[in-house]
């Protein structure tokens, strides 16, 4: 097994690793990391989660230790696709530059020039940027980039899906030529080939697994389902299928809000990100997400490009992709880092040319979500003496329901984070243990879940609504 220590770091580095509490690198960073130190271009393609950040920031940290800083001119470049990745990637230079002298600058959209020009003109060893705002200060002449030796470009295919190739090539036409160039991506469409020939140089490809391929850690669904019947399908999932952290994708912006808004309305404790919120409030509503205020996250494609958020159980896709790479984006935000997630896709009614276009690029067909796959006990054909009929006829309305339940959900989730510990961690132990539940497994989940509700008692695990329609179509 490789260590971090094979690899070739620095004692420093790999005490700032431990620090993070890494004990073994990832595939891509095992490859990645010996052929940046050799200072040779890399072609790094590897599914979202797999640490790509790492395999990058831990050789550049070396690299650039020894060296000296010149006003207006980074001695490396970093190009990200949006200003929240960029965020992330700085992060992560803090937390493993902790023991360098290494001097940063984020240069991204959305935040006063004047700190970021400032800095530029103490001089930095690593510049992280967004195509945009680079492109900007370099027009004003407040950048040079002639003495970048180093240059990532990553998450490649997002900044293709963003039209941001020009803006790359002409930033590149701007390098040196004496340069080490990485290119990072999950996926490799032909535009993305084209730019690696054109500005990498010999470079070491690494493919840890088939280009979109999709990570094992995520049990992937889809539902077929009628538009109009999507809401309650979500709101059913997000109440029965043990749901931790959810992020809800939509291909528009106004059904995000939309959704939101209902989500709410119901009783979820849900938010709401997408390209036409500003950049305080996106990053407000994420942090809320992170700090378990809200739950759910109700996001276009856009906002929640490569975000890399700890722990997220679920994602659903409420509309299937246009573009099949996104599918593959937006299923990464699950399952990453060993942890087990649970994907869903909605596919309504126009939809079977898009979802095609999934499988075909992940080369396998997605199941469809069936009555062997609920984590709950759903309700016998024959209703039981002592259960409502109408519990197993109204399969259109369980407004009921939900004026019970949802008060005690958000209650619980907001007021009471001691309580929500155990349940998350309840949760964890049975993703680990596997995505298709045994029966006891199931009833310990429906247990941790219910335990806070003071009503009528109901069975472990069991699901004590309708059986939702949509589940017909799985086991017809
Ligand atoms: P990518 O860019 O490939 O989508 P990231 O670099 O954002 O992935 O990393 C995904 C997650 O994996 C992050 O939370 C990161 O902290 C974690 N991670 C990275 N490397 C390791 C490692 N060697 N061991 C454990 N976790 C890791
Ligand atoms: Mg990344």
């Amino acid at each position: 097994m490789t260590t971090f220590a094979d690899l070739g770091l620095s004692p420093e580095l790999l005490k700032a690793v431990e620090e993070a509490g890494y004990t073994e690198p990832t595939p891509i960073q095992a490859e990645a990391i010996p052929a940046v130190l050799m200072m040779k271009d890399v072609l790094g393609i590897a599914q979202t989660g797999t640490g790509k950040t790492a395999s990058f920031v831990l050789p550049m940290i070396d690299v650039l230790a020894n060296g000296r800083r010149r006003a207006l001119m980074p001695r490396s470049l970093i190009l990200e696709p949006t200003r929240e990745l960029a965020a992330q990637v700085a992060e992560n230079f803090e937390k493993y530059g902790a023991n360098h002298d290494l001097k940063m600058a984020l240069l991204i959209g959305g935040v006063q020039m004047g700190e970021q020009v400032k800095a530029l003109n103490d001089g930095v060893d690593v510049l992280i940027a967004t195509p945009g705002r680079l492109m900007d200060l370099f027009e004003r002449g407040k950048i040079m980039l002639n003495a970048c030796e180093l240059v990532v470009i990553d998450e490649a295919d997002r900044m293709l899906d963003m039209g941001f190739i020009p803006d790359i090539e002409f930033i590149c036409d701007k390098l040196p030529d004496q340069r080490q160039t990485l290119l990072f991506s999950a996926t490799m469409p032909a535009p993305i080939e084209k730019l690696a020939k054109k500005f990498l140089d010999n470079p070491k490809r690494m493919e840890v697994s088939r280009a979109a391929s999709t990570n094992e850690n995520i049990t992937a669904f889809k539902i077929p389902v009628k538009n109009r019947e999507k809401r309650s399908t979500l709101e059913w999932l997000l109440r029965n299928d043990l749901v931790d952290t959810a992020i809800v994708f939509s291909n528009r912006k106004t059904t995000v809000r939309e959704l939101n808004k209902a989500l709410q309305r119901n009783g979820f404790a849900s938010g709401e990100i997408h390209g036409d919120i500003d950049q305080a409030s996106r990053n407000a509503e994420l942090q809320r997400f992170k700090d378990g205020e809200i739950n759910i996250l109700v996001a276009s494609d856009v906002a929640a490009r490569g975000l890399d958020i700890k722990g997220v159980s679920h994602v659903f896709n409420y509309d299937t992709p246009w573009h099949p790479d996104d599918y593959v984006h937006r299923i990464g935000r699950t399952g990453r880092a060993g942890a087990k997630g649970r994907a869903f896709t909605f596919v309504g009614e126009g939809d079977d040319e898009a979802i095609d276009n999934v499988e075909k690029l992940t080369g396998a067909k997605i199941a469809v979500f069936g009555k062997k796959d609920v984590r709950v006990e759903l309700p016998k054909a024959e209703p039981k003496a002592n259960r409502p009929t109408q519990d197993a006829t109204d399969h259109s309305d369980d407004a009921d329901e939900k004026r019970e339940e949802k008060p005690k959900r958000s209650r619980s989730r907001k007021a009471d984070p001691v309580e929500a510990k155990p349940e998350r961690k309840a949760r964890d132990e049975k993703h680990d243990s596997g995505q298709r539940n045994e029966k006891p497994e199931r009833q310990s989940g429906g247990q941790s879940r219910r335990r806070n509700q003071d009503d009528e008692p109901v069975p472990a695990g069991e699901w004590n609504g309708p059986k939702p329609e949509f589940l017909s179509f799985g086991f017809k």
